[in-house]
């Protein structure tokens, strides 16, 4: 195996050379989103130099260049996840639409006002709303998984609230506020001796540990490319084939139907029935690309080294007074959200730039996980596999700046 070398990684990603009001870039933001190495960057400019056509529509031969490598980038991700079937990834734009689509699909069709949906405190408002917006059509009820002090979420807490009434099981694998990491496999097996459905959104997962998604149980798992290193606008739904077939389609349009004529139209099957309309196509190359940039270092390894550094960060940013962690959890993962008693977290973000440091600063679209810790909002550090302990140490020497002008 290679090691991992964080000098040639850093090399791959062209926006950390640049500057950054005279300073050198230090990007603390990637669960916002990632960087994008050259690998990634360069496919997206082959393909609308050299294959580019719509996919699926044509027989001439760039549109089967182009289908082809659309269908590549789906057996990529098949086997990133290791689902058991590639029919089983449908591309999205986000992990955003790929929730909707499973409220709006699987839930309508699934669900009466006599039924539950259990989420979790922690969850990011894409995996609260659309549930709202189902529970809105159709009159269920939304139960919420309480958060303890420390971030942890705890299997007892989902024991306690899943019944014979709950049908569908919504939560983060990680939180992009806390770092905690969920008990997905437990969870599941609770949920499925219940009778209900799994879905996890993975925004946070699938970029810092190796997912299995049939190990963990997941009958839907939703990631978007943007945070993996490879292009926004894509995103990705697995689901088990068998939950899939059976769902309506979500959007209509071009690509998705058998046959039509104004008194019936019939669908198309999967993948094809849940993406309407031309698809991202250049992007789902490119997350292709970034699927093989990070498996060709190694999942593993990039887990291990980024929690090396978060636990330095973690040291090295306890140590500075009148910080406050947020989600300190046994085996979070890279993300570091705080407060400091002296500064708002805007004035902290706002600081730390100065210095060329990119941290997050806000609700983080977290709203109600702000109000169970008594919060307006966080600044928040998080880590992709090209930061290093320097950067933790600017970071850390800029927040000391903050306390001297603020104290
Ligand atoms: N879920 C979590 C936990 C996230 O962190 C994010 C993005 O910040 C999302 C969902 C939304 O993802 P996307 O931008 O792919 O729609």
């Amino acid at each position: 195996m290679m090691p991992f070398d964080i000098d040639a990684i850093r090399d791959d990603f062209p926006i950390l050379k640049e500057e950054v009001r005279g300073k050198r870039l230090v990007y603390l933001d990637s669960a916002g989103s990632s960087q994008k190495p050259t690998q990634v960057i360069e496919s997206l400019k082959r393909v609308y130099e050299t294959e580019y056509s719509n996919v699926h529509r044509g027989l001439h031969y760039m549109s089967e260049q182009t289908s082809a490598r659309y269908e590549e980038a789906r057996s990529k991700v098949a086997k990133f996840l290791n689902a058991e079937f590639d029919q089983e990834i449908i591309f999205t734009k986000g992990t955003t639409e790929s929730i909707n689509l499973v409220a709006s699909s699987f839930g309508r069709k699934n669900l009466g006002p006599d039924d539950e949906i259990l989420i979790t405190w922690a969850e990011h408002h894409s995996n609260i709303i659309p549930w709202q917006l189902l529970r809105d059509q159709i009159g269920c009820e939304i139960k919420v998984v309480p958060v303890d002090d420390d971030g942890a979420i705890s299997l007892e807490s989902f024991k306690k609230l899943i019944s014979k009434k709950t049908k569908i099981v919504a939560f983060c694998h990680v939180s992009n506020v806390l770092g905690t990491v969920l008990p997905v496999k437990e969870v599941a097996e609770i949920a499925h001796q219940n009778g209900a459905v799994v879905v996890i959104d993975g925004a946070q997962g699938v970029v810092h540990m190796p997912v299995d998604v049939q190990d963990l149980g997941a009958d839907f798992y939703a990631f978007g490319g943007h945070k993996v290193y490879g292009p926004s606008g894509i995103g990705v739904l697995y689901g088990k084939r068998d939950l899939l077939n059976q769902m309506p389609p979500y959007q209509g349009g071009g690509g998705m139907i058998n046959t039509v004529s104004f008194s019936e139209t019939t669908w198309a099957d999967l993948p094809d029935k849940f993406e309407a309309g031309t698809p991202p196509i250049a992007q789902a190359i490119g997350l292709g690309e970034a699927i093989d940039y990070m498996e060709n270092i190694g999942l593993s390894k990039i887990a291990k080294y980024e929690l090396d550094l978060l636990n330095y960060a973690t040291q090295r940013l306890s140590g500075i007074d009148g910080l406050n962690f947020i989600g300190t959890a046994p085996g979070k993962v890279s993300v570091l959200s705080f407060t400091m008693d002296c500064a708002h977290p805007h004035d902290i973000a706002t600081i730390v730039d100065q210095d060329g440091v990119a941290v997050r600063a806000g609700h983080h679209c977290a709203q109600p996980l702000m109000e169970r810790f008594d919060i307006p909002s966080a600044a928040r550090a998080s880590f992709g596999l090209y930061n290093t302990r320097e950067d933790v140490d600017v970071l850390a020497r800029s927040l000391e700046k903050v306390n001297e002008i603020f104290k």
